[in-house]
């Protein structure tokens, strides 16, 4: 949101943050080109850094679901064994905190937003990501922008991103432009 109303971008195309570069030689990302944002801090990329983790995870359930490949696997699936100190999920966690720390960081040095919002992630995930990635931040960021962000969670949890949809539509529908159709 830029001065109370929607940022669209000059196609469309402002949401795609996922796809910003963070590494030029890093993981290939399902639009071809590598090292996109999105391949470090997706669920998939939690999955994957699971299984090459699983050796370490003393939980039967985050073991299980992981060897199913489940891509029904929620970050609270991984954050409960975390919660009761299972060590691979706490450095599962650790590492999309760091990794949401880089792109959030890059955000701040454009937007010097006021807020930064955490979709789609429930709240028992944000609970142990936002504490992370606010002590990761600060090599990523300028000073300024830095000491007056706010990082939360979304209330619309595992549907903001429908929400951000039909806040779209409607905005469409009530702006002066369509009206004017
Ligand atoms: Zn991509």
């Amino acid at each position: 949101m830029v001065g109370g109303e929607l940022f669209r971008g000059t196609c469309g195309f402002i949401g795609e943050i996922r796809h910003m570069t963070i590494d030029p030689e890093g993981n290939l990302c399902g639009d071809g080109k590598r090292g996109c944002w999105e391949t470090y801090v997706s669920l998939q990329a939690v999955l994957r850094h699971v299984r090459e983790l699983l050796p370490e995870a003393s939980s039967g359930k985050l073991r299980d679901r992981s060897r199913e490949g489940s891509i029904s696997l929620t970050f609270d699936e991984v954050v409960l064994p975390g919660s009761a100190g299972d060590p691979a999920a706490l450095r599962v966690m650790q590492e999309e905190g760091e990794n949401l720390a880089i792109g959030i960081g890059n955000l701040i040095n454009i937007f010097d937003p006021e807020l930064e919002v955490l979709g789609r992630a429930p709240n028992l995930a944000s609970m142990f990501l936002i504490p992370i990635i606010e002590s990761e931040l600060k090599p990523f960021v300028l000073e300024p922008p830095a000491q007056f962000v706010l990082i939360v969670s979304s209330a619309h949890g595992a549907d903001t991103c429908l929400m951000g949809g039909i806040a779209y539509m409607l905005d469409d529908f009530f702006s002066a432009s369509f009206l004017q159709k």
